[in-house]
């Protein structure tokens, strides 16, 4: 079975269902093995597993008080995904 590569822009697309454990199967591989090869993204899953264990869910407002360097391309994906 070949695993399609994510790029972390693409990871970070999909962090909330990977968080949420909904992403369809495929990807939750490939996510796994871009985390297994990127400490970038292992920290910002690691980051957000505390945001959602404090809060119980992921809002907005934790976006925004996220790591600065993660609220950018977090909340590009908010919106990208409040328009569909
Ligand atoms: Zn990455």
């Amino acid at each position: 079975m070949s695993v399609p590569e994510l790029t972390c822009a693409e990871f970070v697309e999909e962090i909330t269902a990977y968080l949420d454990g909904t992403l369809p199967k495929d990807v939750a591989v490939a996510a796994e093995e871009h985390l297994a090869g990127c400490p970038g993204c292992r920290a910002a899953v690691a980051q957000w597993r505390t945001v959602i264990n404090l809060t119980g869910r992921l809002t907005e407002d934790d976006v925004t008080n996220a790591d600065p360097l993660a609220t950018d391309r977090l909340m590009t994906t908010f919106r990208r995904l409040r328009r569909r």
